[in-house]
Order: structure tokens, then sequence, then C-alpha cells
């Protein structure tokens, strides 16, 4: 056997691939003289092509000089085994990571080492590989690291407080700002801290206003709405700052809250809607003065259309019964006449605050005209007794004295009521107005429930006022006069005009026929300037020698301060003698204003007698009597008529006398009928009778005919 074939027997023994080399004494680098079929195989040069090379000829170039030179000294140091690893190149070029055993054998004639090679390649990318994927591991760590402080810092420079919180609602991580934002605290909030313990302490701190007083209950409650899910609550702090906070959930299960500070935006949306309201209010106080009445603010006739329809609809749904009320003032028109507009302004004022504070909280009060209001009043199961029991108290409250700018009025109401149980709003106005007029007319201070018949009456008025304004033009109004006697001469002293109406078809009608309709439409000055004209042409002529009788007519309060009247007591002074006004007594309701009395002044500059008219019948104050100081004064015939029955009046009628006699008033006594009035009130010292004991109103020739006869030396009074 030769060595070289003991050396390929022994060889066979292994899979690695062998190669020997030897390096002689004066060789640097050894050289191949033997490899084995795996060394072949492995480097892939055919064995003739591997011995006699240098031993580093399959060393990767790159490696090879260090690979040498480590080996060199390993020897040198005295090492025969070394063991060690390198990449090689194959003859195509292939690189492979190899282990080497190289075992060194001396002899004489220098050294053979023989090397084992095993191709670690595949094990070597596999460490390779984890070794990348540790690096990996490590990079990615240090990276999220840095994504960490990254992100931290980041949520740090947000003003605003976030946290998250994890499923169980436990800190995960919050920014600077949460702890100091939130719960006014500098040391910051440990992590794990739970959602509970945070609320608790949030609430505690007298940040959240809606916390103060209720921290407890503040602090389960938010925490319940945390757990429940997403929220957007706005919460206003106690130093004004507002935050809202908003959740995210994340699909680990996480809970991220950010608070965003929005003093600003809510403060600008506050005072948006601050100007919004003021808008609105703006747009309110338009509506409300379209539909209210400036004067007294209650609604008007707009408005109460407005409610009416509101209460239609209630009453279509649920039944029941609407009544409409409609007021009149009895005597607003005299003291808006006598007094001015002014105090009939405080006089209406003061009225509807009165009826405001009568009407029950559904009603609805409006002022639908001058001195006219209506109230409409919603009865779920009512009769309509609630409706009257109403009109009964306004007509008794308004019966009262009103105070008006300090000055006492006596203003009195009366009331018509309609009612529907069906919706026919519109007719109820209509009824309810219609029964006023009708309550108007049976005497004031009444209330009248509407009855169809009322529908006639009112016709009647209509066609009465088209009447009356057809007899003005017509000039059928004319007067009749009733004589006045000399109390102790029993002489005709003088004649007091009075209206009548000489109708083509119902005669000769009395005042009381046509006055309150004319009244209604505003035409007694016409009727009271043709009486004035007719009995003073009749009157001048019928008296134009001789003795002439003092003319009294009755002046209604309009006409008393009109112009007009000026241009009268000039005429009347055509007349050959004395020309007396009659004023109600009512115009001198208390003490008369600076305007009446300077037109008085100057009636009585033109020659006018002054009288009271009706006197003891109304409210005349003895000052106004002294201020006015009228020439005369006629005691009202239902004051004259019981005094020869009561006692009690008797004497009255003398204190009236009396008190005439103090001021130096004439007393003209009315409604004289019988000889015991005449003897009475001449025993009283009353110095003038006027009633039918005497005459009643007549023509002008009728009327006179008994008393100018010369010396008819009879008792006249007692032919009467
Ligand atoms: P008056 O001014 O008080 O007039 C007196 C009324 O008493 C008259 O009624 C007269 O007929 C009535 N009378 C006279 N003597 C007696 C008597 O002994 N017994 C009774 N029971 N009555 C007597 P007349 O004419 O119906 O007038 C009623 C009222 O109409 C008048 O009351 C007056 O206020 C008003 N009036 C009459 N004519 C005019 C006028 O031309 N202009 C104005 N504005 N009012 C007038
Ligand atoms: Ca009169
Ligand atoms: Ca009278």
């Amino acid at each position: 056997m030769t060595l070289d074939e003991l050396i390929s027997s022994f060889a066979s023994l292994t899979g690695d691939a062998i190669g020997i080399a030897f390096r002689g004494p004066g060789d640097v680098v050894g050289r191949m003289v033997w490899v084995n079929d795996a060394y072949v195989e492995l480097f892939e040069y055919p064995r003739d092509e591997v011995v006699g090379q240098l031993t580093g000829f399959k060393n990767d170039p790159e490696y090879v000089e260090g690979f040498l030179s480590t080996l060199k000294d390993r020897f040198e140091a005295g090492e025969n085994h070394i063991s060690s690893e390198t990449y090689c190149r194959t003859k195509s070029g292939k690189r492979i990571w190899t282990s080497v055993k190289l075992l060194t054998i001396p002899t004489e004639t220098g050294r053979f080492t023989a090397g084992l090679y095993r191709n670690l390649t595949a094990l070597k990318e596999r460490e390779v590989a984890a070794n990348e994927a540790l690096a990996e591991r490590d990079a990615a760590y240090l990276s999220s690291e840095i994504t960490h402080s990254r992100m931290m810092s980041a949520i740090n420079c947000i003003a605003d407080p976030m946290a998250i919180w994890d499923a169980d609602f436990k800190l995960v991580v919050c920014n600077a700002a949460f702890a100091p934002k939130l719960l006014n605290q500098t040391e910051p909030m440990p992590v794990g801290t739970s959602v509970d313990d945070f609320l608790e302490k949030a609430a505690n701190s007298g940040l959240f206003s809606d916390a103060i007083d209720c921290e407890a209950e503040w602090a389960k409650n938010a925490a319940e709405s945390l757990r429940a899910g997403p929220i957007q609550d706005i919460t206003r702090f106690t130093n004004g700052e507002v935050y809202k906070a908003v959740s995210y959930q994340s699909p680990n299960g996480d809970t991220l809250v950010m608070s965003t500070n929005i003093t600003e935006l809510e403060n600008e949306r506050l005072s948006r809607e601050s100007y919004a309201r003021q808008l609105e209010e703006a747009h309110q106080v338009s509506r409300h003065q379209a539909s209210h009445d400036e004067l007294t603010g209650l609604g008007n006739r707009r408005f109460l259309t407005g409610a009416l329809d509101r209460m239609n609809e209630r009453l279509r749904r649920h039944g029941g019964l609407i009544s409409a009320l409609h007021i009149d003032l009895d005597r607003f028109k005299q003291i808006n006449d006598t007094r001015g507009h002014d105090v009939g302004d405080h006089v209406l004022i003061a009225v509807a605050k009165l009826l405001s504070s009568i009407v029950a909280n559904g009603d609805v009060l409006a002022r639908t005209g001058g001195d006219e209001f209506v109230i409409i009043t919603y009865d779920a199961d009512g009769d309509g007794t609630y409706a009257h029991r109403l009109a009964l108290t306004i007509i008794e409250e308004l019966a009262r004295p009103i105070y008006a700018r300090g000055v006492e009025f006596r203003v009195g109401a009366s009331v018509g009521i309609a009612a529907t149980d069906v919706s026919a709003v519109p007719d109820l106005l209509t009824d309810s107005d219609i029964a006023l007029y009708k309550a108007k007319s049976l005497g004031r201070g009444c209330v009248r429930r509407f009855s169809t018949s009322d529908f006639d009456a009112m016709r009647e008025l209509k066609t009465l006022s088209d009447d009356i304004l057809r007899g003005l033009e017509a000039s059928e109004f004319v007067p009749f006069y009733q004589v006045q006697i000399d109390a102790a001469t029993g002489e005709m002293v003088g004649l007091e005009a009075l209206a009548r109406w000489l109708h083509p078809e119902h005669g000769v009608l009395a005042p009381d026929r046509f006055l309150e309709i004319a009244e209604h439409i505003a035409v007694v000055d016409r009727i009271d300037q043709m009486i004035f004209e007719k009995a003073l042409k009749e009157c001048s002529k019928e008296f134009s020698s001789g003795f002439a009788p003092s003319l009294s007519f009755n002046i209604s309060h309009k006409r008393l301060m009109s112009a007009e009247i000026l241009k009268a007591a000039e005429a009347a002074a055509k007349y050959p003698g004395k020309v007396a006004f009659e004023l109600l007594e009512s115009i001198f309701l208390d003490e008369a204003d600076d305007a009446s009395r300077l037109q008085l002044d100057a009636l009585r500059d033109a020659g006018i007698i002054l009288e009271v008219d009706d006197f003891g019948s109304g409210h005349a104050s003895i000052i106004a009597l002294e201020q006015i100081a009228p020439e005369r004064l006629k005691i009202d015939r239902r004051l004259i008529f019981p005094i020869t029955q009561s006692e009690r009046s008797a004497r009255m009628v003398r204190s009236i006398i009396d008190l005439g006699r103090a001021l130096d008033i004439e007393i003209t006594a009315e409604g004289v009928e019988t000889e015991s009035h005449v003897a009475l009130l001449t025993a009283l010292g009353c110095e003038r009778f006027q009633g039918y004991h005497f005459g009643k109103p007549n023509l002008l020739k009728e009327a006179i005919a008994d008393w100018l006869q010369p010396e008819p030396d009879v008792q006249r009074a007692g032919l009467r």
C-alpha cells in the first residue's frame, strides 16, 4: 500500500474535504500536494488544477490575507491544531463559508499541513439570518423607544390635557398638561391610576363648576358616561374657561380622551347667541307692538283675533265654552272731553291695570278701541257663569273711584257678553258688541247677555242713526220751550229751549228717543246748534219789543269746549233778553281745569249766564262750584220730586238753596209738578220754578200763551 493509498483510505472515513499542503524550508507559502474527492467536489477544481497551487488559492480574495497571516502567527506561536472559519471561493466563483481544521506535521524537509474543510454555508446563512433578526429586533426596540419619546414630547407640547385609558380604565399615558389642568396639581398622575380615582380628585379640585356641591355624584356620572362610550362633553371651569372633552375608542380597547380649550369659541358662540337673543327680543318687541296697544300695553284687536283663533282650536278639540266680554266705560267720553286727552290716557291706563288684576290667568284681555275693552274666557266645562261673574266684578270695581294723576274719577262700565260652544268666533265679537250696546241702552253700569233679539235692537239703532242724519239734513229738529217762573212774582221770567224732533212719521219725538244715539254718532253739537239758531231767531222775533224772558240752552260737553260756542255766544247778543247756557253737572266732575275755566270766562264776557243743570244728580264739588261761580243752579227734578213726602229730601234741597245763597248763586227748581211743591220750595227760599205745574215744553206760542196775557188776575199756578 502506497502512502497515497493509505491516506486515501483514511480520508474515505470522513465526508469532509481534505487537502494536504507542503512547505519547504525556503517557502513563504505552502503548495497543495494532495486532495480527496470531497475536496474536488467542494471547491469544484479538478485535482490536477489543485496540486501544485499555493495554499491560499481557494480562499476568498477578500479574506485570504487576513486568514493566512492569522494562521502564520498561530503556527509560529507553536500551535499545531488550528480550527477556524473562513470564506472560500469555488472555481465557478461561488462563495462558500467553511470551517477549517488544520494539523501541521513537521518533517526534516519541511512541514505538511493537512486541512479538513466543511461547508458551513447553509448553517452560516441561518446564523446570519438569526443575527439579523436579533439586530432587527434591537433596532426595532430602539426605534420604538425613539417613537415613544417623540410621541411623549409631542403630546407634552399639546397645551390641552389628554390621556389614554386602557380597557379597564386604568391610565396608560397622559400628557404634561393633564394633571395641572384637570386636577390643579403639579405632580403627574401615576400610570395605572383608575379613572374613578382621577374623577374623584377632579371633582374635588374646585375646577369644575358643575361638580361644586355634588362632587361625588358628578364624579360617578362622569365615570359612567366615559365607560358608556364616546363622549363629547362641554364643561365650564370655575375660572371661566370652557373645555370640550372628546373620547375615542381604539380597536384594542383603549380610550383616548382629549380635552380642548374652547373658551374663545364658546364665548364667541355665547355672544353670538346673546346677539341672536337680542335680535329675537327686538323681533318680539316689534311683534308685540304690532299686536299691542301702546298706551296700556294690553293686546289690541289683532292680538285678540290671534288669541281667539287659538281658543277656537281648543274648543274644536276639547269642547267647552268661549265667552267674549265687551266692556265700555260709561263716562270716559266726558272725562276725555272735559279734562283733556292726557288725563283721559291716564284713566285708560288705570282701567287697564284694574282689568288686568281682575281677569284670571287664562283669560285674554285686549283694548279694542278708545274706551272699549274685550275679555275672552275659555271654560272647559263651563256654563258661562264665570263670564257673568267676571262681568259683575268688573262693573262693581269700575263703579269705584279710579285715581289718575292723583285725581279721583268714576268711570263706570257696561258689559255685553256673548258665548259660544261652537266655532263661530267672528260672530262672537259682533254679538258681544251688540249685547254691549243693548246694555248701554238699558241704562249704564249693567251686564247684558247677547240674545238674538238684540239684533233687532241693533238694526233699529242703525236705522235710527241714519234717520237722525237725514233729520238733521232736513232740519227736523226744533226747539220746544218750557217756562220758568219767578217764585216771588209768579211771572214768567225765563224759557228753556228743549230739543224736539218733528219726525215725518213718528210725530214729535222727545230727546230720550234720539239724544243717546245722536251722541253715539257724535251729532249732538249739530242738534244743539240747530236748536240754538232756531230758538234765537224765533225768540228774538217774538220778544223784539217789551219784556224778553231769559233763554236757556242745554250745551253738550263737546260743544262747550268748541270754538263754535264762542260764535254762538256772540250771536246771542242779538237776543234782547239774557241767554243762559246750561251745563250738566257732570261736566264739573271735579275742579274744572284751566282750559274749561278760560272758556267759561270767555262765555261770561260775551254776556252769557252760566247755569249748572241737574244739580244734585252728579258729583259736583263745592270747590268746583266756587271756582266756576255759575249764576244759577238748577236742582235736579229727582231731588225735587220727593220733598213733599220726605223730610230728608226737603232738608237736602234746603241745604242746596242755602249753599246757593252763600255762594251768591240763584236757585231754580226743576220738575215742579204740584202746588205743594211750589209752596214748600217757596218756603225754602227757591227763586225760580220750572215744571209741568207751570207748563210742559211746547212750541213757543203755546208755551208762553198763558203767560203773556196782561193781568189774568187769577192764580196762574193754580190754573195749571
Ligand atoms: P233737562 O235739561 O233737565 O230738561 C228738563 C227735562 O225735564 C225735559 O225733558 C222736560 O220735559 C222735563 N220736565 C220738565 N218739567 C218736568 C216735570 O214737572 N216733571 C217731569 N217728570 N219732567 C219734567 P226733555 O225735554 O225730554 O229733555 C230731556 C233732557 O234732554 C234734558 O234734560 C236735557 O238734558 C236734554 N236736552 C233737551 N234738549 C236739549 C238740547 O237742545 N241739547 C242738549 N244737549 N240736550 C238737550
Ligand atoms: Ca236743562
Ligand atoms: Ca235739568
